[in-house]
């Protein structure tokens, strides 16, 4: 096996929850956070006194909710006034504002009010991932391969790029999550040698994702992809939430939703009743004091849970009947249907897949929460030149998830690269001009499946000028769509007369951060890292003491026991003495030792998540 001297992590970057592995002594590790907990929830929360990412965050989400940042990956790469943006804002507990376009998060943090673009959030919660890998790895880890939806268009990827790059990581490649899925998937199946047509059904926190892939020997090719990227385990946890509320409504004639704090409490309460009802038929809600003092206990049955969700769970359908008409495959053409995403644990989701593939098993074999970090941390081995028999023969071809193209003349739309090609590709195409003597033209550049391309998605614009005088139809100018292994488009504009070049890359006029901006964030970055460890410290100071301080309290205890004993009992026996004598020492001893182990009884942390270095031990 080649020596890998840096480690290279995959990332799964979710909605919701981000997870991280590593491709080490020829298998992945999934690596557990500080909590022990195999997936990190996508929050970051800013308080008087600190920051939390990840599991402390969502905990403290019903005590602090406008403050407490999630859903990044919604605002990733996105104009402000996007509808999309428009319509998630509503529904968030924190602000956003805006800012040259783009939207940032506004909170509150050590009494100052501060904004973030998505990026920074984003980055925070990658930073965190970075630390968990670190912790469990015991060095550096600067390289990673990041996944994104398939339905991320080129700036959502550029900006996911730029949020690693804010973390201090080197992106080593942007993948479409169900891709990675695919290569953790096809990985089990090496062995295989005949061609395997997969289609990966991920239904997530937030977003669904449907793609269809053929797997041969090692080799992936994703042939469609289709999904809705406002689908998922939340809008079921709302649904029970809804239910609960309007019960509520009706027997105490009381709005829940008035009060953000109790509106969270009761959605951490259904999300985990929700859990329960993947393997039970039914779950219960205990929340004292939910509201006005009235507590709130309730029972839920997976029937009726399924019952609530009937049409969401249904809709589901839609996008795999897409995604196999775009492929061109009628359903028993499919040899494989592979879950990934938690709420694919849903058994009512498995039925209704499993009917709509006429009875078929469902391929369940890798973790469903698990599978997407799988594949990325598969694919960084490969980028790091891993060159382990597991890995070695697979390549990777990624597909584009919209058609892109040019406005001709008449805003009709010009499609140069097909929806669902794969990448890298690179197409031409001659373009002239449509007037005498006109000196230059304008490169407009679109995404979209319309036939016009005002109704398609605007990416960027450019213009080539300096065109020699010469008549209508006569000037050649090329135009090149390039688009790299992470997705990302290039687009250029060559007068073939001249030679004169113009080009741009999809990202300033998508809102993309500038450099200046990027390296700003990497330094307050490290300023927030810095403070978080100083926090840190600080907190594992106070605990180190109070435990020490405790553990000795009942030493004291227990000798002011013992003397009270004497002062009573001067004339006892020497056998009540001595036993007086070992109660004591029993109590120093078993004190001792526990110290000892809490302070880091088993050296070079051999503990997944164990923080290096946190905190020295009160003996030394
Ligand atoms: P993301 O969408 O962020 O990539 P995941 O794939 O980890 O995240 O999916 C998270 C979603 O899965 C959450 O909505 C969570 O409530 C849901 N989930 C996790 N475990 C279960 C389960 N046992 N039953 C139902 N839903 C689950
Ligand atoms: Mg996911």
């Amino acid at each position: 096996m080649a020596k890998i001297s840096e480690p290279a992590v995959g990332i799964d970057l979710g909605t919701t929850y981000s997870c991280v592995g590593v491709f080490q002594h020829g298998k992945v590790e999934i690596i557990a956070n500080d909590q022990g907990n195999r997936t990190t929830p996508s929050y970051v929360a800013f308080t008087d006194t600190e920051r939390l990412i990840g599991d402390a965050a969502k905990s403290q989400v019903a005590r602090n909710p406008n403050n407490t940042v999630f859903d990044a990956k919604r605002l990733i790469g996105r104009r402000f006034n996007e509808s999309s943006v428009q319509s998630d804002m509503k529904h968030w507990p924190f602000r956003i504002v805006e800012d040259a376009g783009k939207p940032k998060i506004q909170v509150e943090y050590k009494a100052e009010v501060k904004t973030f673009f998505a990026e920074e959030v984003s980055s925070m919660v990658l930073t965190k991932m970075k630390e968990t890998a670190e912790a469990y790895l015991g060095k550096t880890v600067k390289n990673a391969v990041v996944t994104v939806p398939a339905y991320f268009n080129d700036s959502q990827r550029q900006a996911t790029k730029d949020a690693g790059r804010i973390a201090g990581l080197n992106v080593m490649r942007i993948i479409s999550e169900p891709t990675a899925a695919a290569i953790a998937y096809g990985l089990d199946k090496k062995s295989d040698t005949t061609e395997k047509i997969v289609l990966i059904f991920d239904l997530g926190g937030g977003m669904f994702n449907v793609s269809v892939l053929v797997i041969e020997e090692g080799i992936f090719e994703v042939k469609s992809t289709a999904g809705d990227t406002h689908l998922g385990g939340e809008d079921f946890d709302n649904r029970m939430v809804e239910f609960f509320t309007e019960e509520f409504e009706r027997k105490y004639k009381k709005d829940l939703t008035t009060n953000k704090r109790s509106l969270r409490r009761l959605r951490t309460a259904c999300e985990r009743a929700k859990r329960t009802l993947s393997s039970g038929a039914q779950a219960s809600i205990e929340i004292d004091s939910l509201f006005e003092g009235i507590d709130f206990f309730r029972t839920i049955t997976r029937a009726r849970f399924d019952e609530l969700n009937d049409d969401l769970f249904r809709s589901t359908m839609e996008p795999v009947e897409k995604a196999l008409s775009d492929a061109k495959l009628a359903k028993n053409e499919i040899d494989e249907v592979v879950l990934v995403g938690g709420s694919t644990r849903i058994p009512k989701i498995q039925s209704l897949l499993r009917d709509f593939f006429n009875g078929k098993e469902l391929n369940k074999s890798i973790n469903p929460d698990e599978a997407v970090a799988y594949g990325a941390a598969v694919q960084a081995a490969i980028l790091a030149g891993d060159k382990s028999e597991e890995v070695k023969d697979l390549l990777l071809l990624d597909v584009v998830p919209f058609s892109l193209g040019i406005e001709m003349v008449g805003g009709v739309f010009n499609v140069l690269i097909k929806r669902n090609s794969t990448i890298p590709t690179k197409q031409h195409y001659n373009i002239t001009t449509y007037s005498d003597n006109q000196p230059g033209v304008l490169i407009q550049v679109y995404e979209g499946e319309r036939s016009m391309a005002a109704q398609n998605n605007l990416l960027g614009e450019f213009e080539l000028t300096g065109i020699p005088p010469a008549q209508r139809g006569v000037p050649q100018i090329e135009v090149t769509f390039d688009i790299d292994a992470n997705g990302i488009l290039n687009v250029s504009a060559v007068d073939s007369s001249t030679g004169k070049e113009n080009k741009i890359t999809i990202t300033n006029d998508k809102g993309r951060l500038s450099k200046e901006e990027i390296e700003r964030m990497v330094a307050e970055a490290e300023k927030y890292e810095e403070e978080d460890e100083k926090q840190r410290d600080r907190v594992t100071a106070k605990n180190n003491l109070e435990t020490y301080v405790y553990e000795m309290k009942s030493i004291v205890d227990k000798c002011k026991e013992v003397t009270d004993w004497l002062d009573q009992n001067q004339t006892a026996e020497k056998n009540e003495f001595d036993h007086q004598q070992k109660e004591l020492e029993k109590i120093c001893m078993a004190v001792m030792t526990k110290l000892y182990q809490q302070a880091g009884g088993a050296p070079g942390g051999g503990m997944p998540g164990g923080m290096p270095g946190g905190g020295a031990p009160w003996w030394r």
